[in-house]
């Protein structure tokens, strides 16, 4: 499949093989969102102060979901600290949960200035959970499953003494 190309000047499409506009002469650029991606992530790269960018990567807030994290990471880039969003780990959970929490981690010389955005926006009382949250969950579903399977063999025993 081909890239299209057009004219920047007139907007006339062509063919990928040709370099020039056949109504104007203006040289052609690759249409669709190619040239918007690249422009996103300068945009990105402009916007990280260096100094918050510096050491080994750090948990700096828990969100609920991807959406809520993602809205994090666009307040912590508005101050120029970069982060990075991943699944927690040790958070084993099945597929149906699939859009469970996420923790953003920042480096660890920009954790501070994350800390005071993630104030400044009533993030930290809940978002700042401690690490064991996850574990807990855990437990309490493995807890639970293993009332609901107890119920069931004392279901099936009564039944069968019947
Ligand atoms: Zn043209």
């Amino acid at each position: 499949m081909g890239a299209i190309l057009v004219c920047p000047s007139c907007e006339s499409e062509h063919g990928d093989d040709a370099r020039f506009c056949s109504q104007c002469g203006m040289p052609l650029v690759r249409a669709g969102g190619g040239e918007a991606r690249v422009n996103e992530r300068q945009e990105r790269a402009r916007k990280i102060k260096p100094q918050y960018a510096q050491g080994a990567l750090v948990r700096a807030v828990w969100a609920r979901n991807q959406a809520e994290a993602e809205l994090i990471e666009g307040m912590l880039l508005e101050e120029g600290i970069p982060s990075v969003m991943r699944r927690p780990q040790g958070f084993d959970v099945p597929d149906f949960m699939a859009a469970g929490p996420r923790e953003l981690l920042v480096a660890r010389s920009g954790l501070e200035a994350a800390r005071e955005v993630l104030l400044q926006n009533d993030i930290a009382p809940r978002g700042l959970a401690p690490s064991s949250t996850p574990r807990a969950t855990r437990l309490l579903a493995a807890l639970l499953l293993g009332l609901a399977l107890l119920t069931v063999v004392l279901f099936m025993a009564i039944h069968v003494w019947d």
